[in-house]
């Protein structure tokens, strides 16, 4: 036990491997990128049985010589930095030389390639670290690697594989991640002789997503382009009011790299605040360009962790494009710090009133990220620009609207109201839309004064258990302010006597005990004046709100025109879309002209 020893080669890159190849998916990762780096344009990956019985990845790269890949297989062995200074300057997904040794440690690892001029090809073969042979072999220009057995001589590895199904879910999510970044390669993936994905080179990323994640979710995007001080982004994020369950589908490379990364998957979800249903997602294929030495990969074994020199700067860099793209669209998403001011404005009050309590959410949100603003808008007096901005972008909303030319055509099922547009047809929801309408008006309204009572003829009686009685009279101020008259008259009793004036009297009794559900779930917190009239506005609008029965031409003509006022037309107050839209192209495609 006392002696130490050095660990044999075969020991220690077994180890080592495990650090590098974690599961079968590492080794279609590792072996992707070696065919990447070598210059392929034609990829193909097949798997069985999620990779442990096996992986082939053969490409037609620039191959190696019969020197060269015996060489390949050394600890430390790469063609692709030389000194430390190179790491500054990597325009290569490989740089340790640790690859391909760690694979050829932990399985049956058989290599075939071949250098282009070369008359024949070399082919070794490796068992779990011992070196079975090296012969010639015919094939053409690029290189083959065959994978199986994998973790055979490593059974303490083999017992943390999951399932094959969600082992060959890895495998496949990672050749996507690859082919995304690189559509001027052509990629094939077969698992258990079945083709996943055949993709030809495309031109671009969106023909890409089209190709392997699927027309509709192609679709459902909007490519991005932005550039600013050395930064670059470009790719597809999705529409306001898409949104997934998961981060997944919230993808991002870093210099062509996939990678995790926080700064740029929280830039992601700070900008969408508001446009997709809470607990959700946007969906996005975001590319970072930035220089190299302003970004270390070296920070994780398997290269997946970025850290960037400046996150901030990132940070607001992504949040500005990604808000710029959405701002385009017409959605009022939002942007510098828009102050009490603007609600005021929409309601009469003049411009520039001064900042009150009743500022609105999104400077809250704006408080963490200083950089979101325009350098310009953070050194003009805050309430009076915000004011301008916002009424010029309902005003923009408008005028992209009318520009669009809707006309209306009718009403589907009561529900859904068609229009006839320039660029195809727009189906809304007339509830949704309704519901965005209301909530930025009772917002505005209650930034700006006491919301008006109607007297009810008949008190409404309610009985509370103990807990909502505690928290409703430790509200009834706050209740009060936004035009409910509620008296306490015995105990765990109330009656109402007076509710706001938007509200129909019968639901009144329904809206308070939603009220107070939502006081429990601590939505309408105590600490924080904004935010519990923002969820006040929010729930008056889904749930009390009653959705007018006029549905004549004028009228959804005029709901089209109140939403177009709106700061963000695109989503209810939940981030649910307000409506959709066909394009000619998309119509055209789905009737196969
Ligand atoms: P790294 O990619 O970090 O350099 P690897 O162990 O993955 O380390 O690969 C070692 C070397 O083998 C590479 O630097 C490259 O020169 C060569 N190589 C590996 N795979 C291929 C391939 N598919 N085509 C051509 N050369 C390859
Ligand atoms: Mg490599």
């Amino acid at each position: 036990m006392s002696t130490i020893r050095i660990l044999s080669d075969r020991v220690a890159n077994q180890i080592a491997a495990g650090e590098v190849i974690e599961r079968p998916a590492a080794v279609v990762k590792e072996l992707v990128e070696n065919s990447l780096d070598a210059g392929a344009t034609r990829i193909e990956v097949e798997f069985r049985s999620g990779g442990r019985a096996y992986i082939r990845v053969e490409d037609n790269g620039s191959g190696m010589t019969r020197d060269d890949a015996l060489l390949s297989l050394e600890r430390h062995a790469t063609s692709k930095i030389a000194e430390t200074a190179d790491l500054d300057q990597l325009a290569t997904f490989g740089f340790r030389g640790e690859a391909l040794p760690s694979i050829a440690s932990v399985a049956r690892f058989e290599l075939q390639t071949l250098s282009a001029g070369e008359e024949a090809g070399t082919e070794i073969l490796i068992n779990g670290g011992k070196f079975v042979h090296v012969r010639d072999c015919g094939r053409p220009a690029g290189t083959r690697i065959i994978v199986s057995q994998l973790f055979n001589s490593v059974p303490a590895r083999r017992k943390f594989l999951k399932s094959d199904a969600t082992e060959s879910a890895h495998i496949i999510h990672c050749v996507r991640l690859y082919a995304l970044s690189s559509p001027q390669a052509a990629f094939t993936l077969i698992e258990d002789g079945r083709a996943i994905f055949r993709s030809p080179e495309c031109h671009t990323t969106a023909e890409r997503v089209a190709e392997i994640f699927g027309r509709q979710i192609a679709d459902a995007m909007l490519p991005l382009e932005a550039a600013d001080a050395g930064l670059a982004l470009r790719g597809l994020i999705s529409r306001p009011g898409v949104g997934r369950a998961t981060r997944h589908e919230m993808i991002t490379y870093v210099n062509r790299r996939p990678v995790d990364s926080r700064t740029l998957s929280y830039a992601l979800i700070e900008s969408y605040h508001e446009l997709v249903p809470k607990g959700r997602y946007p969906l996005a294929f975001l590319f970072l360009e930035l220089d190299p030495a302003a970004v270390d990969v070296n920070v994780h074994p398997a290269k997946r962790e970025v850290r960037f020199r400046n996150e901030s700067q990132v940070r607001a860099f992504v949040i500005r494009a990604v808000l710029d793209r959405l701002r385009e669209l017409g959605a009022t998403v939002p942007a510098g710090a828009p102050g009490p001011g603007d609600e005021a404005a929409r309601v009469g009050a003049p411009a520039g009133v001064a900042p009150g309590p009743g500022t609105p959410p999104e400077s809250r949100m704006a408080a963490p990220f200083p950089a979101y603003r325009p350098p310009l808008a953070a050194m003009v007096p805050a309430a009076p620009a915000a004011a301008g901005v916002t009424v010029g972008t309902a005003m923009r909303n408008e005028a992209l609207r009318a520009k669009a030319g809707w006309r209306y055509v009718g009403l589907v099922h009561g529900v859904y109201a068609l229009f006839e547009t320039e660029a195809g047809m727009v189906l809304l929801d007339r509830r949704a839309a309704h519901e965005r309408v209301w909530y930025e008006r009772l917002r505005a309204q209650f930034a700006a004064a006491r919301a008006a009572t109607q007297r009810l003829l008949l008190p409404v009686p309610v009985e509370l258990d103990a807990i909502m009685t505690a928290l409703l009279l430790d509200r009834l101020e706050f209740l009060q302010g936004h035009g409910f008259e509620i008296v306490e008259f015995g105990r765990n009793f109330f009656r109402v006597e007076g509710v706001p004036e938007w509200m129909d009297p019968a639901d009144a009794e329904a809206f308070l005990r939603d009220v107070l559900g939502a006081l429990r779930e601590g939505r309408l917190t105590a600490k924080d004046l904004d935010l519990a009239r923002d969820e006040l506005a929010r729930l008056a609008a889904l749930r009390a709100v009653r959705l007018p029965d006029g549905t004549s031409e004028a009228e959804m003509q005029a709901l089209v025109a109140q939403l177009f006022s709106c700061r963000q037309p695109l989503a209810n107050p939940t981030g649910k879309p307000t409506f959709i839209e066909l394009s000619h192209s998309e119509l055209a495609r789905r009737f196969q002209k």
